[in-house]
């Protein structure tokens, strides 16, 4: 805040009345106001002398500084309070600047005007695609039904109804926002919110365009066509440049944002680039050694058990795993056996299974030494 007298800025006696002081601050804005000055300094003076009228244009603060000088407003108002509580668009109306100069007023204290609106790059889309093993395996082509919002053709994005146009909306006279004004003692308080009559966006539609209802977009299905490269995983994301939303008013669009996910498999879990699956051996199969069919990928294919296989010893198939994503070779499957305990037995199947316990069955101990 400035260290320089208020009414010295201002160039008024120190018995001034209000009428006085707003006409003084009217000659100095019209001189000093960035608008129209472009001079390196006139930026610093019109701070000056804003500051400087917002103070002793308000009674209560006035009375704080002739008694207490700058200590009267330091600390004891910010600089919210202090430009909330002058009447600057009264003065600035009479100037011909209108709310610009308000909002340039505005740019100047508090960096950067907020709730206007910018040209927007699109918004990213987020599609969730969910895929087959085997298509993760292979590779695939999906084409996808994206929803997005273009601008309305009709009314060119306006939202108004041909041959009509927005208007500034009177609740915020088209700043978008609205300025809540409240005291407690001597003390006041501003509060900035979201206009709720035009939220934020400064104007009105009389007469809403027929295509969009007044939104100025509508919403249209995009087919997108996008290729799954051979050996993705859940997780991994495309990103399809410029397939987003349309930007407003000439800006980019976003992006499209493809998630993947490899639904469960009925036999395989994979692990990586590897696959896992479990197959069942009879425990004749195990002890005698035996060649089975096993899935792979690919289909059906030979694995040869060999005699006296143990339950939950794992074969490695080479190369019948997911293809790497980087498209150099395979990783492998890994087969677990089973052997399976028979549960339902023929009278036979008991003869001949007893004579087998009679030539011994357990070779070693019973018990099964931990492991070191
Ligand atoms: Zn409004
Ligand atoms: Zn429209």
């Amino acid at each position: 805040m400035s260290k320089k007298d208020y009414y010295e800025i201002l160039g008024v006696p120190r018995n001034a009345t209000k009428e006085e002081i707003k006409a003084a601050y009217r000659r100095l804005a019209l001189q000093y106001h960035p608008d129209r000055n472009k001079s390196p300094d006139a930026e610093e003076r019109f701070k000056e002398i804003s500051e400087a009228y917002a103070v002793l244009s308000d009674d209560e603060k006035r009375r704080q500084y002739d008694l207490y000088g700058h200590a009267g407003i330091e600390g004891r108002y910010s600089w919210e309070d202090i430009f909330g509580g002058a009447d600057f668009e009264d003065v600035f109306r009479d100037l011909g600047f209108g709310f610009e100069g308000f909002g340039s007023l505005f740019d100047l204290f508090f960096g950067g005007r907020k709730g206007v609106k910018e040209p927007k790059r699109g918004r990213d889309l987020r599609y969730d695609l969910e895929i087959t093993l085997e298509e993760a395996a292979k590779g695939t082509e999906k084409e996808l039904k994206i929803p997005i919002y273009e601008t309305c053709d009709n009314c060119g994005g306006s939202g108004a109804k041909p041959g009509t146009k927005p208007r500034p909306c009177p609740e915020c006279k088209g700043t978008g926002q609205v300025r809540y004004e409240s005291s407690r003692g001597f003390m006041r308080f501003v509060r900035v919110e979201t206009c709720g009559r035009c939220s934020g966006a400064g104007t009105v539609i009389d007469f809403p365009c027929p295509g969009c209802g007044g939104s100025g977009k509508v919403r249209r299905i995009r087919r997108v066509v996008v290729q799954i490269p051979r050996g993705v995983d859940t997780g991994y994301g495309l990103r399809m440049a410029g397939m987003g939303d349309p930007g407003e008013d000439g800006a980019p669009p976003g992006d499209l944002l493809i998630f993947l996910n490899v639904k469960p498999h009925e036999i395989f879990e994979r692990r990586g680039d590897d696959l896992l699956c479990e197959v069942r051996i009879g425990f004749s199969e195990a002890a005698l050694g035996a060649e089975i069919d096993v899935p792979t990928l690919d289909g059906p294919t030979k694995l040869r058990i060999p005699p006296g296989t143990q339950t939950g010893t794992v074969f490695r198939l080479r190369g019948k795993g997911m293809p790497k994503l980087d498209g150099f070779g395979r990783g492998d499957e890994l087969v677990r056996v089973v052997v399976q305990t028979p549960t339902r037995l023929t009278q036979r199947q008991r003869e001949l299974l007893s004579q087998f316990a009679k030539e011994g069955e357990l070779i070693g101990l019973r018990y099964i030494p931990r492991a070191k």
